[in-house]
């Protein structure tokens, strides 16, 4: 990433107009004397609020990417997961894996990692400019982006290196994009198969202490995780799947037509 090139001391026009480099904190003592236009807009400029190299709307832009950044890093970490469940939640009890685990999710799993890039560089500088300034305890991407969303936002706008602004924003502006599309993409959808029960059998220890297998009492969902492997899995169990295909060609297949037909319309998109 461009943003991520640190910069010890930056380019300072002095108002005699020479060109100087000096440290952050003097440097940012030179801000009064930035170009009084905002740097992304080089056919129609606009004024710059003063000090900054941004226009208000840009500001606004680059505030809301932080803020887009820190909101989603918690449902990505969700959306990492198939079906968007937690990295943590066990398997049910006596279910029987039908199905190998399924992977992460590659696309949020990159996008993560987008983030985590981009915010570091941010962080790397401000405490390069910045050494005195406490980090928080909790340093995961989502933290660190509310932390600079908070606090740092100004610190960015009137960075002495325009280039370094320009570059994180155009990077944040990426990030948050895609980030909002992973997320979108990756929400499971669930539909209830009407009066289909789950065909699996339930392993329990009976009251005399042995084992008895009953049938699931859990109902039949299809899912789509947004991964593009649609499921059809246990209401109950979620290790109770198999692929979808599958299943309404052993199960479906055999049912009179209507649930079939609302649900291979909706999912295997083949029509009536
Ligand atoms: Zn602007
Ligand atoms: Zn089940």
């Amino acid at each position: 990433m461009d943003s991520c090139d640190l910069g010890y001391v930056y380019r300072t026009e002095l108002p005699d107009g020479r060109v100087i480099k000096l440290p952050y904190r003097i440097a940012l003592k030179q801000a009064a004397y930035y170009s009084a236009a905002c740097i992304f807009h080089d056919e129609a400029p606009l004024p710059a609020v003063k000090g900054s190299h941004l226009c208000a709307d840009c500001a606004e832009g680059l505030r809301k990417s932080v803020a887009d950044i820190a909101e989603s890093w918690t449902d990505l970490e969700a959306a990492m997961l198939p079906g968007g469940r937690a990295a943590s939640s066990e398997p049910v009890s006596g279910g029987k894996e039908l199905y190998p685990p399924l992977p992460i999710n590659t696309d949020v799993a990159d996008v993560r990692e987008r983030i985590r890039s981009i915010v570091w560089c941010i962080v790397g500088q401000l405490i390069q400019d910045l050494p005195d300034r406490k980090l928080p305890a909790d340093q995961s991407a989502g933290v660190l982006a509310s932390w600079l969303l908070n606090w740092h936002v100004g610190y960015l706008v009137t960075h002495p290196s325009a280039n370094h602004l320009r570059a994180v924003s155009l990077d944040l502006a990426a990030v948050a994009w895609e980030a909002r599309g992973v997320i979108y993409r990756s929400k499971p959808v669930e539909v209830s198969v009407p009066s289909a029960r789950c065909p699996q059998q339930v392993i329990s220890k009976g009251p005399d202490g042995k084992t008895v297998s009953s049938p699931c009492p859990g109902e039949v969902l299809a899912v789509d995780p947004g991964d593009g492997r649609k499921v059809v899995r246990c209401s109950v169990d979620i290790t109770h799947r198999v692929p979808a295909d599958q299943w309404f060609y052993t199960h479906a297949n055999r049912r009179p037509g209507r649930a079939r037909a609302a649900l291979a319309k909706k999912y295997l998109k083949v029509g009536k």
